[in-house]
């Protein structure tokens, strides 16, 4: 019970990663506010850790006054905003550059970029504000960042930047006792990776080690490390989590 007596927010928690962190979370102590842009999903896995553990709460993290009203909802049901908060929400749309839309990379860039830096600033100004100490945030970048794909240059960039976020981050809120780490997965098995093509998913797995996708429990454990006291120097990293994936 390493999060025994926390409070935890998730996003992208009615599904895949999300939702196994919410699990993984749970059953190591923590509360755990299971927040995603499709309510009934979020309350489908509050459904299955448990309503002492969890509430579902539907929030957008494209846009600033969701996520303050997340903020709100947050404290006036705990008392307290989260010390441990999981950027989880992520999307793809995929496409080689030439034929790329304006819109689908402004999509990408606002729910894994500017949501990540909306979740970020939101509730680490609320830690500081109730003198939340021991805080946790940990953003879900992705291997893409680093091999950069043909294909996802939209989703590489903002993952990409998520790194740059989590690095700036985790100077400026050393001093607030806030550290803020990155996850960069590999092909973990998730209903995102269900829509990439089968000759990529091979091409992936045989450049993969362990030869095999990831499970998102694989993902959870070491989130729950970083989000534990366990990890109390770990300040700032990126850390691959891919079976060896490059
Ligand atoms: P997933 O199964 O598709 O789950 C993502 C969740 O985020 C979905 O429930 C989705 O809702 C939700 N979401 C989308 N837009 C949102 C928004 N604006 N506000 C709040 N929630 C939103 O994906 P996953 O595989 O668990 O991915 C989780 C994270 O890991 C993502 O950041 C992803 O980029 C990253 N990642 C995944 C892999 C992988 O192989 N699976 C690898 C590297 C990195 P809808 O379904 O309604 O859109």
């Amino acid at each position: 019970m390493v999060l025994l007596g926390k409070l935890a927010i998730v996003t992208g928690a009615g599904s895949g990663i999300g939702r196994a962190t919410c699990r993984v979370l749970a059953n190591g102590g923590a509360k755990v506010i299971v927040a995603d842009c499709n309510l009934h999903a979020a309350e489908q896995t509050v459904k299955a850790i448990g309503r002492d553990h969890a509430i579902a709460l539907e929030v957008d993290v494209a846009s600033l006054e969701s996520v303050s009203k997340a903020v709100t909802s947050s404290i006036e049901h705990f008392a307290q905003p989260p010390s441990i908060v999981i950027n989880s929400a992520g999307i793809t749309r995929d496409g080689y550059l030439l034929k790329m839309t304006e819109k689908d990379f402004d999509d990408v860039y606002k729910v894994n970029l500017k949501g990540t830096f909306l979740m970020t600033q939101q509730f680490a100004r609320a830690m500081i504000d109730h003198h939340v100490r021991n805080g946790s945030i940990i953003n879900i970048s992705s291997i893409v960042a680093r091999i950069s794909n043909p294909g996802q240059a939209n989703y590489a960039a903002t993952k990409a930047g998520v790194i740059s976020l989590t690095e700036i981050a985790a100077k400026e809120f050393g001093k607030f006792g806030i550290r803020v780490n990155a996850i960069l997965p590999g092909f973990i098995n998730t209903p995102m990776v269900d829509v990439v093509p089968e000759k990529i998913k091979e091409d992936m797995l045989q450049r993969c080690p362990v030869g095999r996708l990831g499970r998102p429990e694989e993902i959870a454990h070491v989130i729950e490390f970083l989000a534990s006291e366990k990890s109390s120097y770990v300040n700032g990293a990126a850390i691959e989590v891919t079976g060896g994936l490059k």
